[in-house]
């Protein structure tokens, strides 16, 4: 049994926190993978409250208020208190972070950094097997056969995030620039952050020596 670990993903949209948490999962089975973006998209989806509270601020690339996405996150943390896990996508602001803080310890702050030009790409070329959620890009993976999820067999095709369009990524680069980029000082400060490039896949090695 190795130690308990809390990590906390940074880095802009499109620095492939998703793809990142993915590969950790592969490696690390153990370690829980918590992604607030996902958890809203499960609740607009299924239409919940939450999700519909939720939809305007996704549909233009704005954080959703901080009550509701702090509420949120202290349930999900609340059920795996005892366990190791990843957050991805939170927090995003000083206000979330500050929070983040009063309900839980954290062990590391990973921050991945991507060339910009990459990052655009990555973000207005990115899709998912809607079966099993493998992710993938039509400029940089590509499943093996064309149409075919390399890891579940379903059929896909290119079909964007609804706010992954030239207007919206505008909004949540922004949101990233005003918002979200102090953090790396916040946590830097409290010695925390571990840089990683990210323009390529890592090794399995590498990734279990960024995250012990
Ligand atoms: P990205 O690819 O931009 O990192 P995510 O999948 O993490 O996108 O999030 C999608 C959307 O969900 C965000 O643009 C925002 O509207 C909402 N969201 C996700 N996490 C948070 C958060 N911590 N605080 C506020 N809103 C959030
Ligand atoms: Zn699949």
């Amino acid at each position: 049994m190795q130690e308990t670990k809390h990590i906390i993903l940074l880095g802009p949209p499109g620095a492939g926190k998703g793809t990142f948490s993915s590969q950790v999962k592969e490696v690390l089975p153990d370690i829980i993978h918590i992604s607030t973006g996902d958890i809203f998209r499960e609740n607009l989806k299924n239409e919940t409250p939450l999700g519909l509270k939720a939809k305007s601020y996704m549909d233009e690339g704005k954080l959703v208020p901080d009550e509701i996405t702090n509420d949120m996150v202290k349930k999900s943390l609340d059920d795996i208190s005892d366990k190791s896990w990843v957050l991805d996508g939170y927090p995003r602001n000083l206000n979330q972070a500050e929070f983040l803080s009063t309900i839980t310890s954290i062990d590391s702050v990973i921050l991945l950094s991507v060339d910009h030009k990459i990052l655009i790409k990555r973000i207005l070329g990115r899709f998912s097997c809607p079966n099993c959620g493998e992710i993938y890009n039509k400029y940089f993976i590509k499943p093996k056969k064309k149409g075919i999820c390399d890891k579940c067999n379903s059929k896909i095709e290119f079909k964007q995030r609804p706010d992954d369009t030239k207007e919206t990524l505008n909004n949540r680069l922004d949101v990233y620039e005003k918002n979200t980029k102090p953090l790396i000082d916040f946590y830097k400060d409290q010695g925390l952050v571990k840089e990683i490039d990210y323009t390529n896949k890592l090794s399995e090695d590498k990734i279990k020596e960024v995250i012990f």
